[in-house]
């Protein structure tokens, strides 16, 4: 039997998105004005009233797209255009070290092409952002700052309600990824006061290729797909009726089901560091404080073993992990994030989320235990008894 512990990266569908899916397969046209689209309408409508519900923002307010990577670039393109329209000057942005490529690349390419001016904050060496440091960054021209609320290798959470108590009377958008956050943590969009938010449904639940822009009315955003103007305007396309509700279910499931998970992931995530790290050569990275790490990650770095030999043995005994970040196709060592936070030795990041259970982290205890000794390139040096570290 496999044992997956990978739902960072995706996370299999629950039920009831299976069943919302299923019923919407056929929808007609959401946009049409005879019965059939105007049904499929009420499931995209209810969709959106449920997300909004959730996030404690106006359904005016939420944007379906194909997912995090499209929600992050409508957000992060689509803003600084705006206001490069609105100021006729260069835009800057502030934003970090720590980002997931979708916001990363984005800020990036828009300077490459002179769109923007960017900053990057780089992390702590725990993977959180100093708040005050993103503050500091901050110019007169200044247009956008977008800080993950947390980020998706380590689980580092970020203090985003800080920098928006901070950013409250600047005429500065607020952006958040806070695509690795929704299936465990409750997120309150006024609490936060963010402007802007990227979600992705295949990360508590529901399926691959939905995911929600959370754009507040009144900030400009120029759309990246034009077409028949659905949804705002900003995200033209006939509207994916199966996806979007089976989305909204998920969004339901996720919520309902969200306290009893973070509890019992606190629990496994804690008793999975603990095994691990009993592991000569293993320590976990990220937060050492439980509110600032996601407890559906464990991050460990691994001295003194062949990268590709240990993804090999894993695999091998079945234990489906990440080495690299969540979409990357990348190496197993040296991301970026990892880069920036002065890590060393060989990632690993073990997730849990709503299907994970004891008897699965008992057995991936076992699994590191047998496979990381198997794969060390040098001895480790011998450490006391009592003088782990
Ligand atoms: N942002 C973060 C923090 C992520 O972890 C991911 C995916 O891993 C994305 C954005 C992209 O989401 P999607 O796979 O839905 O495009």
């Amino acid at each position: 039997m496999s044992l997956y512990l990978d739902h960072a990266a995706t996370s299999p569908v629950r039920p009831e998105a299976r069943q919302a899916f299923d019923a919407w397969i056929d929808a007609a046209n959401a946009s049409a004005a005879h019965g059939p689209g105007q049904r499929a309408r009420t499931a995209v409508e209810e969709a959106r009233e449920t997300v909004a519900t959730a996030l404690g923002c106006s359904p005016h307010d939420i944007v379906f797209t194909s997912g995090g990577t499209e929600a992050d670039n409508v957000a992060i393109k689509g803003i600084v255009w705006a206001a490069r329209e609105r100021t006729r000057h260069v835009p800057h942005v502030v934003t970090t070290d720590t980002e997931h490529a979708a916001v990363r690349e984005s800020a990036r390419w828009l300077a490459e092409r002179g769109d923007a001016q960017v900053t990057f904050v780089p992390p702590r060496a725990d993977g959180t952002i100093d708040i005050e440091q993103v503050v500091a960054a901050i110019r007169p021209e200044t247009a956008l700052v977008s800080v993950m609320l947390a980020n998706n290798e380590v689980g580092a959470v970020n203090d985003v309600a800080a920098l928006g108590i901070a950013l409250a009377d600047r005429d500065i958008v607020l952006h958040t990824d806070a695509v690795q956050v929704f299936a465990t943590r409750l997120i309150d969009v006024p609490a936060l006061g963010v402007d802007a938010l990227a979600l992705s449904a295949h990360k508590f639940g529901g399926p691959q290729g939905v995911g929600v822009a959370m754009l507040r009315r009144g900030v400009g955003v120029v759309p990246l797909v034009h077409g028949g103007g659905q949804d705002r305007g900003v995200r033209s396309g006939t509207f994916a009726a199966a996806l979007i509700a089976a989305c909204g279910a998920a969004v339901t499931a996720a919520t309902a089901q969200r306290d009893e998970l973070a509890g019992r992931l606190q629990a496994l995530s804690d008793m999975l560091s603990d095994g691990c790290c009993a592991v000569e050569g293993v320590r976990r990275s990220g937060p050492t404080s439980p509110d600032q790490r996601l407890v559906s990650h464990v991050h460990l770095m691994i001295d003194d073993v062949d990268a590709t030999a240990l993804s090999l043995e894993l695999d091998r005994a079945g234990l489906a992990a990440s080495s690299g970040s969540a979409c990357s196709a990348g190496a197993a060592t040296g991301s970026h994030v990892l880069r920036a936070m002065g890590q060393t030795g060989v990632p690993l990041r073990l997730s849990l989320g709503w299907t994970t259970t004891e008897e699965e982290i008992t057995r991936a205890i076992d699994v590191l235990c047998d496979v990381v000794p198997r794969v060390r390139t040098a001895p480790v040096a011998f450490a006391p008894i009592g003088g782990g570290r």
